[in-house]
């Protein structure tokens, strides 16, 4: 989620205002990425496509985002949606385009629309960042866009380098060596290549979940230029939800956020981070008065790129953190959420 950012109230709002004509975008906006040192003007834009591909294989235990799938959107659809949103979209410098699944599968978004896009980018010297599922991103494909725009960014989920836990946890269809290939394409064919890292898949305790983050952002940075750290969050229709609803899981700590990127800093890449929905119950969060400014650091530190730790200020939930990352696996066989059962317990 990917580093969905904003995206989780620009989509709640994009859902309120169905039905959705075809030929607009989910979602235009604009924001602030550190590109090799300097802040620039971003623009993002959601194109509504037919979907990801592996939602019809039951899809990844924490995305919702198919929600705003359409079949039967047709090549036109998708060009007039770019036209609509690039109207809205000046002085920018570098252009972020998702498509909540594959800009790289032909059957969500046709070579004609890649190559507008791309041609696009290439004329106003913008760079170019989209998403694909691994399977995507071949040598030919690779070679095919940089052929048209050099200055490209393939995002790629590895979400875990263990791949008992993107077969169980994450149910996401891909193993380790996918991921491997695909990264050696995108570099291969001189492209960045950013890797997004999930922190905290249902079934792994919280301590669990920092060692496999940290893993695999180790993994990842391989190859990687960006790394790119994502709490899950608990989105509508999920297996996650229904976890969550049933006790039985809880997003990240912030305070666990805040350990994987401090620990992230030794591997030397960009590293970004913006949790969706942090601070709430459904995000990233600690005890309600510590987040905002956690949050606030960690959006600053994924700007400036600045290396030095997150300063953090103390609080008193850090230690029930402390105590849930050491007992949670001894109490529970499996994962529950502590801090939600003592809080009902003592009220
Ligand atoms: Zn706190």
């Amino acid at each position: 989620m990917k580093e969905r950012d904003s995206v989780g109230s620009e989509r709640s709002r994009a859902k309120r205002n169905r039905p959705a004509s075809v030929t607009s975008p989910v979602s235009v906006w604009k924001e602030k990425e550190n590109v090799g040192g300097n802040i620039v003007d971003t623009g993002v834009v959601i194109l509504r496509t037919s979907g990801c591909r592996h939602f019809s294989d039951g899809g990844c235990s924490m995305c919702g985002y198919n929600v705003e799938s359409r079949d039967g959107i047709s090549e036109a659809d998708l060009a007039a949606q770019f036209k609509n949103a690039s109207a809205r979209l000046d002085d920018i410098e570098f252009l972020k385009v998702y498509t909540s699944g594959s800009f790289l599968d032909d059957r969500e978004t046709p070579n004609g629309i890649r190559e507008l896009i791309l041609r696009w980018c290439a004329d106003r010297g913008l760079r170019l960042l989209v998403e694909s599922r691994a399977q995507f991103v071949t040598d030919d494909v690779m070679n095919a866009l940089t052929g048209i725009h050099g200055d490209l960014e393939i995002a790629i989920g590895l979400e875990s380098a263990n791949d008992r836990v993107l077969k169980y946890a994450i149910n996401k269809n891909m193993t380790v060596a996918d991921y491997d290939r695909a990264a050696t394409a995108v570099k291969k064919a001189g492209a960045s290549l950013r890797s997004y890292v999930l922190l905290k898949p249902p079934f792994l305790t919280e301590a669990e979940a920092v060692e496999d983050a940290l893993a695999t952002a180790k993994h990842a940075a391989l190859q990687s230029d960006t790394i790119s750290v994502n709490p899950v969050n608990v989105q509508k229709g999920t297996l996650v939800e229904l976890l969550w609803r049933n006790w039985a899981y809880r997003p990240p700590w912030l305070w666990s956020v805040m350990e994987v990127l401090n620990s992230c800093t030794a591997l030397d890449r960009k590293i970004v981070c913006e949790p969706t929905g942090g601070g709430k119950e459904r995000g990233a969060h600690n005890c309600g008065s510590c987040d905002a400014y956690l949050l606030d650091a960690i959006r600053e530190r994924s700007i400036s790129q600045n290396r030095k730790d997150i300063e953090t200020l103390e609080c008193e939930c850090k230690g029930m953190w402390e105590s849930v990352v050491e007992l949670e696996g001894l109490v529970a066989d499996g994962t529950v959420d502590l801090q939600r059962m003592f809080r009902s317990r003592t009220h």
